[in-house]
C-alpha cells in the first residue's frame, strides 16, 4: 500500500468508529485516566527524548510539557460531568410554549498538527480536550522534534486502538495528505505561515479550524515598576526553551527613564540564572537545528549587541542575546525571533507605541510591567492581543480556567480547560415544542397580526 492509502487506511477506520459510537461519560474518562497511565509510564523516555530533541532540564520538561498536561487531564476529570450536562436556556414568548436547551456533541473525526517547539504539550494538550468532548483522533508530531515524536507514536499506538486515536510521523507531505480528508475538525499549531496554507487546504472541504499561531508579541516597561523583579520575570519567559516559546516576549519597548537601570538588571538576571556562560548551564536549553541557529545569526548581524551574541551551530547553542537601540525597521523586527535574542527599543509617548503595536499583526501576548493601575487597564484596554500578563510573562498559559488562543496572524480559536471542551464539541441548540397547544399567530392567513407581532418582537 502507498503512505497515501495507509493513511486513507486509519481515517476510515476512525470514520466507521466515529459514526457509530458516541462514547459515554464513563468511557470519556476512562480514556482519559488511561491517557495519564501511558504518560506516566512513558515518563522517563519523554524526559529524554526531550533532552535530545532541545537539551531541556527535566525541571523544564515537566514544568512546561509532561506536569502542564498531566493538570490539564486532572482538570477535564474533575469538570467532564458539568461541561456535558445538557444547559437550560429561557424561551422567548414567540416560541411559546417550549423548553429551549443546548448540548455538546462531538464534532467526530479530528486532526491534531504540532510544532516542534513544546513538542510534547502541544500534541497532547488538545488531544485532551479531543477525547473529554469524545472524538476520534488522528496525531500528526512536529518531524523536526523527531525523538520526541517517537516516543509519542509508541505512546498512544500502544496504549490505544488505531480506529479511536492514531499518531502518524511524518513530514510535510504527510500533513498535506492529510489535509486533504474531511476531518470534522483540524486544529494546528504552528507557524503563520503553515497556517494560511492550512485554511486554503480545510476550505476545500468546509472543514472547521483552530490554529494557534506565532508572531511578535511585545513587553512594555513603565518607568514606575520594580526593575529587578521585571528584569527577572522577562529574562524567565524569554529564554525559557531558549526562547522558542510562542508566547515568549518578543521585544521589549521600554521608557527612556528606565532604560539603562533595566538593561544592567536584565543581565544580571541571565547570569543570576544561567551562570557567566550559559552553554554551561544544564537548565539552558539548545535550538531545534542549525537552521535556527543560522537564521538567528542573521537578526544580530550588524544590531548593537549588549549582552552575549556568540553562537555555535555544531552545538546547536545561543547565548542570551539582548540587543539595545533597536528602532521598528531593523531586520530583527520584522520576523517572530524565535529564540533567545532580546531587542530593546527606547520610547517615551504611550500614544506613539501602542499606534506603532495596533499597526503590526495582532499579537499572541501582550505584556505590561508597571505599578501604575490606570496605565495597565489603558494599555491593555488599548491593544489587542490574544491573551494578556500584567507584571509577568507567559503565566497567562498556566490557567486552565483561561482561554488560550491568538486573534487574526496570531490565531483563531482557542482551547484548554473548558475551551478545549467546546472547540471539540459542536453546541447543539434544540427547541422542544408541546403540541398540545398551537399558537396560530405564525401562520398564513397573516390579515392585520403584524400588529400583534411588532408588540411581541419588539
Ligand atoms: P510549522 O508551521 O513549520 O510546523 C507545524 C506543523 O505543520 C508541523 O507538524 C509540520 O510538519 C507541519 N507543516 C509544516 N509545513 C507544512 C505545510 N506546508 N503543509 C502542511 N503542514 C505543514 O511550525 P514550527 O516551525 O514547527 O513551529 C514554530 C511556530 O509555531 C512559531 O510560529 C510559533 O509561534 C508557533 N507556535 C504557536 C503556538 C501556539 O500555541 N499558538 C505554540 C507553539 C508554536
Amino acid at each position: 500500500m502507498t503512505v497515501a492509502e495507509d493513511i486513507l487506511a486509519i481515517f476510515d477506520k476512525q470514520k466507521a468508529f466515529a459514526n457509530k459510537n458516541r462514547p459515554s461519560y464513563t468511557v470519556r474518562i476512562a480514556n482519559l485516566k488511561k491517557l495519564k497511565t501511558a504518560i506516566l509510564q512513558y515518563e522517563d523516555e519523554i524526559f529524554e527524548a526531550l533532552y535530545l530533541d532541545l537539551h531541556k532540564s527535566h525541571f523544564e520538561s515537566y514544568a512546561t510539557e509532561i506536569g502542564f498536561v498531566l493538570k490539564e487531564i486532572g482538570y477535564h476529570i474533575k469538570k467532564l460531568k458539568k461541561w456535558m450536562k445538557p444547559k437550560r436556556v429561557s424561551t422567548p414568548i414567540t416560541n411559546f410554549p417550549a423548553k429551549s436547551y443546548l448540548t455538546h456533541e462531538p464534532k467526530g473525526k479530528v486532526l491534531i498538527i504540532s510544532p516542534w517547539n513544546y513538542p510534547f504539550q502541544l500534541l497532547i494538550a488538545p488531544l485532551v480536550g479531543a477525547i473529554s468532548a469524545g472524538n476520534t483522533a488522528i496525531l500528526k508530531p512536529s518531524e523536526i522534534s523527531s525523538h520526541t515524536a517517537e516516543v509519542l507514536k509508541r505512546m498512544i499506538n500502544n496504549t490505544f486502538a488505531e480506529q479511536y486515536l492514531y499518531v502518524l510521523s511524518g513530514g510535510v507531505e504527510i500533513s498535506q495528505l492529510l489535509l486533504k480528508l474531511k476531518f470534522d475538525h483540524i486544529f494546528f499549531t504552528g507557524s503563520p505561515r503553515t497556517g494560511k496554507i492550512v485554511m486554503q487546504e480545510v476550505a476545500k472541504n468546509m472543514v472547521p479550524v483552530t490554529l494557534e499561531l506565532g508572531g511578535k508579541s511585545p513587553c512594555i516597561v513603565d518607568e514606575n515598576t520594580n526593575i529587578k523583579l521585571t528584569a527577572r520575570r522577562i529574562v524567565w519567559g524569554k529564554l525559557l526553551n531558549a526562547g522558542q516559546t510562542c508566547i515568549a516576549p518578543d521585544y521589549l519597548l521600554v521608557h527612556s527613564g528606565v532604560k539603562s537601570r533595566l538593561l544592567s538588571a536584565l543581565a544580571q538576571a541571565i547570569k543570576i540564572a544561567y551562570g557567566d556562560d550559559a552553554r554551561h548551564s544544564p537548565d539552558y536549553p539548545r535550538i531545534i537545528s542549525r537552521y535556527n541557529i543560522e537564521r538567528l545569526s542573521t537578526l544580530i548581524k550588524d544590531a548593537n549587541i549588549y549582552y552575549g551574541g556568540k553562537f555555535d551551530a555544531d552545538e546547536r547553542y545561543f547565548e542570551p542575546t539582548i540587543l539595545n537601540n533597536v528602532d521598528f525597521d531593523m531586520p530583527v523586527m520584522q520576523q517572530e525571533i524565535f529564540g533567545p535574542i532580546l531587542p530593546v527599543i527606547t520610547f517615551t509617548s504611550y500614544d506613539e507605541i501602542v499606534a506603532k503595536i495596533n499597526n503590526r499583526p495582532k499579537p499572541l501576548a501582550l505584556y505590561v510591567f508597571t505599578n501604575d493601575r490606570k496605565l495597565q487597564n489603558h494599555l491593555i484596554d488599548s491593544i489587542p492581543a490574544g491573551g494578556a500578563c500584567i507584571n509577568d510573562t507567559i503565566m497567562q498559559i498556566a490557567n486552565s480556567k483561561l482561554p488560550f488562543g491568538g486573534i487574526g496572524n496570531s490565531g483563531t480559536g482557542n482551547y484548554h480547560g473548558k475551551y478545549s471542551f467546546e472547540t471539540f464539541s459542536h453546541a447543539k441548540a434544540i427547541v422542544k415544542k408541546t403540541n398540545r397547544i398551537d399558537v396560530s399567530i405564525r401562520y398564513a392567513p397573516f390579515g392585520n397580526k403584524l400588529k400583534i407581532v411588532k408588540i411581541l418582537m419588539h
